[in-house]
């Protein structure tokens, strides 16, 4: 587990890596790349998928962003005894098509294992979320946030459920959003909100409107809000807004 600068989690952790999504503005592909050796590139499972049992002394990310599991990082939680907020698969989409239930069972036993801390979990493919669900693989924790990244209104499933605790990720917000909400959006626990950060060619900087009509939309129905820092340059410092949905939240 490793200390973050994302300012709303105290630490990421990532038992798995890799995404298969291709995100143009993907910054995790950036940095898997940049520790990328390829040294261990030989021979993937199914699908192009590896499994590491131990831990690669070199380099971190062997497989490049191809998916991987580090079955030797399902101890990390357990070992730190002190509560912490985590963002599980910062380099991962751990809910991806792709990945095998199994991953992701373990995964979950591994947050299970460790109840000191809270997780946050976050998706471009929530409708795996509700086929564990359907399965009775998915665990309804309080210190369990399921989260789905959103850019833009037309993506689907982004508000699933009324039970667990559920979480947008508007990052980056791409479009305005208009009136694109449905009653079920309602459900949502919390909204986190980003611009798009780096400086790839067509890079969409959002307008202060798109960020203030989700605002609004926030507040006319008790959700939380927080604003991340790459939003400072478009709202200025007294119009961010930093919510968190816990109380006494590690950061709030
Ligand atoms: S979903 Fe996230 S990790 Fe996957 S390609 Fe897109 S930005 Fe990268």
């Amino acid at each position: 587990m490793n200390d973050t600068k994302i300012e709303w989690c105290d630490m990421t952790w990532n038992p798995v890596t890799g995404c298969l999504h291709g995100c143009e503005y993907c910054y995790a592909k950036k940095v898997a790349h940049r520790f990328d050796g390829k040294v261990f590139d030989t021979s993937p499972l199914p699908g192009g998928l590896h499994v590491l049992e131990d831990r690669p002394p070199w380099p971190p990310y062997p497989y490049g962003f191809a998916p991987t599991f580090h079955r030797y990082r399902l101890g990390d939680p357990a070992s730190k005894t002190k509560g912490k907020t985590i963002f599980v698969c910062s380099m991962a989409d751990l809910f991806g098509s792709w990945v095998p239930t199994k991953w992701i069972v373990d995964v979950l036993d591994a947050c299970l294992a460790a109840p000191q801390h809270r997780y946050l979990f976050l998706t471009k493919n929530p409708k795996r979320y509700l086929e564990l669900d359907e399965m009775a693989l998915l665990p309804l924790q309080g210190n369990f946030w399921y989260g789905s990244t959103v850019t833009s209104p037309s993506t689907d499933y982004f508000t699933w459920s009324y039970t667990f605790n559920t979480f947008a990720s508007i990052e980056p917000l791409l479009e305005p959003f208009g009136n694109s909400y449905s009653d079920q959006t309602r459900s949502l626990g919390w909204v986190i909100i980003g611009a798009e950060t780096g400086n790839r060619k067509g890079k969409v900087i959002p307008d202060k409107a798109w960020v203030q009509e989700i605002q609004e939309y926030c507040r006319e129905n008790d959700i939380p809000v927080f604003m991340k820092d790459s939003l400072i340059p478009i709202m200025g410092e007294a119009g961010m807004v930093r919510e968190f949905p816990w109380e006494g939240g590690c950061r709030a």
